[in-house]
C-alpha cells in the first residue's frame, strides 16, 4: 500500500503533520506533485500514481491551488472514488471548495461544515473497526473551536466516527470501491504540544492525531507499525520493603485482592533494604510470581539520586544498587527486574545513559522531562510511540497515578502499544476502592490484557510490521525483547536493534545479521517455529571509565540512615495522624532540602 499526498507548491501544515504521523507509523506516504491551475486533473493523477492499490489524502487548500477554481468537479470525485481504495479528505472547513468536495464525495449527504456547539463538552467515539479501544468512549474536554459536519437528517450513508453533540468531525462512507474518510479542519492550538505529556489530557491531542493515525492504520493494516497482540499491565507501588507490613501495605491481604480483581503488583524496591525482609513475605513473592515482583527504585532513595549528572555518582549508585540486589537474590531467590522506577520522578539524561551502561532494559516515570539541561519539546513520536528515548540512553515508559487514569488513557496506551503502568505509594491501600475501580475498568476495556511483572511488560512491548516478502519486522521498545510465535506456521523475523551487537537468542532456526535497516537500526534475522519463544537483549557494555571511584562521605551515610528512618516512621506509625505527619515534615525541612521528599 502507498498513500499519496497531493501538493502543488508547498504542503500546508495539516499535510506536513499527516506526513509526520505516517512516518512514525512506518506507512509509505509520499508527496504527489500536481500542477497549479491544472486543465487535466484526472490525467495528473493517472500520470503520478502507478500502483494498482493506493490511497490518497487530500485537503481543500491543495485542491483549490491544483484546480484553480472554487468548485470540485463531479467527474473528479467519481474518478477518485474508483481509482483509490482509501481516501482521506482532511482539513475540511466552511469555504466553498471544502463544501463542494464534501457534497460531491458524500453523494449530496454532507452539505457543509460548521463550528461545534458552544455548550458541547464531549467527543463521542463510535464503535467502529478503526477506533479500537476508543470505541464507545466519551472524551472530554472538547475544544470549542472544532468544526463538525452538517448532514441531512435520517441519512445512513455517512457513518460518524468521532462526533461532538451528535455531529461528526470524523466520519466515513463507502462509494464505488473506495472507503472515504472525512475529517474536519482542526484548530491550530491542538498543534501546540508543549509541557509534560503526563499532564496533558488525551482530549487535547485527540482530534489532531487520532483520526489520521486511525486512517493510516486502517488503510495499511499490517504493512505499517502496530502493537503486537500482547497487552501488558502492572501496578507499581513505590518504596515498601518486603516486610510483613509496611504502612498500609499488607502483602497477604493484597494477594487476596489481586486474585479477586486480577492484577499484578511490582514493588519499586529501594536496594537500601536488601538485608531487611520478612521470610513469610519472601515466601509469598516466590510462590506467586504471577502476582508479585520487584524492580529497582534508586539505591538509597535520597537526594533525587537519579537526577545526578556526575557519571561517578551515578556509577556508584547503580553499581551499589545492583550489588545489593544480587545479594538479595542470592539470599531470597527473588529476582529484581532490570527496570528503574525513578525515585521522586526525577531523572537526568546522564542517568538514562548510565542505566544503559549498567544493563537496565528500561525505566518508568510519570513525566518525560529530564532535570537540568535543555527542556525537550514534546514530539508527535513521544505521543504515538510506546516508549521515549533521548539520544542513546535507556528508553523509558510512562506510568500514571491510579486515581488519575481515565478510560481514554487506557485506550491511548492500547492504541500505541504502551503497557498500562499504574503507580502509587502504600497509602493507596488505605482505601483501595479507587484501585479496584481502575483495575476493573482496564480488565473490562481490554479483555485480552495480561497483568505481569514490569520487566516482562517492557520486554513484550514491541511493534510489528509485515514486509512484502512475508518477513515480520519487529521494533522493540525496551532494551530487551521477548517474543512468541503464536501462529501455526514458522515465521521469519527481522528485529531492529540500535546497536550492531545484540545478544540474540531467537529460536532454533538460522540467525544472521541482516545489515542496517530503517532509521539506521541494525537488523537481526531469525526464524521461530510455531509456539517457539525467542529473546534478544543488549550485550553488556564495557562500562565507561568514571574516574576515581566515588564513595559517599561518612556524613552522607548518616544522612541516608536518618532519612530512611524518618520515612519508615512516617509511613508505618504516623501516616494515620495528620499532626504527627506535620511534625515529621517540619523535621525533614529543617534537616534536608524541602524538594527531596521520600
Ligand atoms: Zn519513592
Amino acid at each position: 500500500m502507498k498513500c499519496y499526498l497531493p501538493v502543488t507548491t508547498e504542503l500546508p501544515a495539516a499535510g506536513r503533520r499527516l506526513l509526520r504521523i505516517a512516518e512514525i507509523l512506518g506507512a509509505d506516504c509520499v508527496e504527489l506533485r500536481l500542477p497549479a491551475g491544472s486543465s487535466d486533473p484526472i490525467g495528473d493523477i493517472e500520470n503520478g500514481v502507478a500502483e494498482q492499490e493506493a490511497c490518497i489524502a487530500i485537503c481543500p487548500t491543495v485542491a483549490k491551488e491544483w484546480l484553480g477554481i472554487a468548485s470540485f468537479p463531479s467527474s473528479l470525485a467519481n474518478y477518485l472514488s474508483q481509482r483509490f481504495k482509501f481516501l482521506l479528505i482532511h482539513g475540511l472547513d466552511s469555504d466553498p471548495v471544502s463544501c463542494d468536495m464534501l457534497l460531491k464525495l458524500s453523494q449530496g449527504t454532507v452539505s457543509g461544515v460548521t463550528q461545534a456547539k458552544k455548550n458541547a463538552s464531549l467527543y463521542q467515539v463510535a464503535k467502529d473497526d478503526v477506533t479500537g479501544a476508543f470505541g464507545g468512549l466519551e472524551v472530554s474536554p472538547v475544544n470549542s473551536r472544532d468544526h463538525v459536519f452538517l448532514m441531512h437528517e435520517g441519512q445512513t450513508l455517512v457513518k460518524p466516527i468521532i462526533s461532538i453533540g451528535g455531529k461528526p468531525l470524523f466520519a466515513r462512507l463507502t462509494a464505488s470501491a473506495a472507503q472515504i474518510f472525512l475529517l474536519s479542519g482542526i484548530t491550530e492550538n491542538h498543534l501546540d504540544l508543549e509541557g509534560d505529556l503526563d499532564a496533558r489530557p488525551v482530549a487535547e491531542y485527540f482530534p489532531q492525531l487520532l483520526p489520521i493515525a486511525m486512517f493510516i492504520r486502517h488503510a495499511f493494516k499490517d504493512e505499517c507499525w502496530h502493537p503486537s497482540d500482547v497487552i501488558s499491565a502492572s501496578l507499581i507501588i513505590d518504596d515498601p520493603p518486603l516486610w510483613k507490613r509496611y504502612g498500609y501495605v499488607n502483602y497477604e491481604r493484597i494477594s487476596a485482592f489481586m486474585d479477586q480483581y486480577r492484577f499484578h503488583m511490582t514493588m519499586a524496591f529501594i536496594p537500601y533494604y536488601w538485608r531487611r525482609y520478612s521470610t513469610s513475605t519472601v515466601r509469598l513473592f516466590r510462590e506467586r510470581p504471577d502476582r508479585f515482583s520487584i524492580c529497582f527504585h534508586g539505591n538509597d532513595h535520597t537526594d533525587a539520586e537519579m537526577a545526578a549528572t556526575d557519571p561517578r555518582v551515578l556509577a556508584y549508585c547503580l553499581t551499589t544498587a545492583q550489588a545489593r540486589m544480587e545479594r538479595f537474590t542470592a539470599r531470597t531467590g527473588i529476582r529484581c527486574g532490570k527496570v528503574m522506577a525513578f525515585p521522586q520522578g526525577a531523572f537526568s539524561r546522564s542517568a538514562l545513559a548510565a542505566l544503559k551502561e549498567h544493563n537496565f532494559i528500561g525505566a518508568v516515570n510519570w513525566g518525560h522531562i529530564p532535570t537540568g539541561g535543555q527542556r525537550p519539546a514534546l514530539t508527535l513520536a513521544n505521543v504515538l510511540q510506546p516508549s521515549i528515548r533521548y539520544e542513546d540512553g535507556c528508553p523509558f515508559f510512562l506510568r500514571r497515578p491510579v486515581k488519575r487514569v481515565r478510560p481514554e488513557d487506557i485506550a491511548m496506551d492500547a492504541f500505541v502499544g504502551r503497557p498500562i503502568l499504574l503507580q502509587e505509594h502504600h497509602e493507596l491501600f488505605r482505601d483501595p476502592t479507587a484501585l479496584f475501580e481502575t483495575v476493573t475498568l482496564i480488565n473490562r476495556m481490554l479483555p485480552e490484557v495480561t497483568w505481569r511483572d514490569l520487566q516482562s511488560s517492557l520486554e513484550m512491548a514491541y511493534l510489528v510490521r509485515k514486509s512484502t516478502d512475508s518477513t515480520v519486522s519487529i521494533r522493540p521498545c525496551a532494551l530487551a525483547l521477548q517474543i512468541k510465535n503464536t501462529e501455526s506456521n514458522s515465521i521469519r523475523y527481522d528485529v531492529e536493534w540500535p546497536d550492531q551487537n545484540a545478544n540474540v537468542s531467537l529460536g532454533s532456526g538460522p540467525q544472521e545479521y541482516a545489515g542496517v535497516g530503517h532509521d539506521d537500526a541494525h537488523l537481526h534475522s531469525f526464524t521461530l517455529a510455531p509456539g517457539e519463544v525467542g529473546s534478544a537483549s543488549q550485550p553488556r557494555e564495557a562500562r565507561a571509565a568514571v574516574g576515581p571511584v566515588f564513595r559517599p562521605s561518612f556524613a552522607r551515610i548518616i544522612k541516608i540512615g536518618v532519612r530512611r528512618t524518618l520515612a519508615e516512621l512516617r509511613d508505618n506509625y504516623l501516616s494515620r495522624s495528620p499532626v504527627a505527619i506535620s511534625v515529621v515534615k517540619s523535621m525533614r525541612n529543617i534537616l534536608f532540602s524541602p524538594h527531596h521528599a521520600p
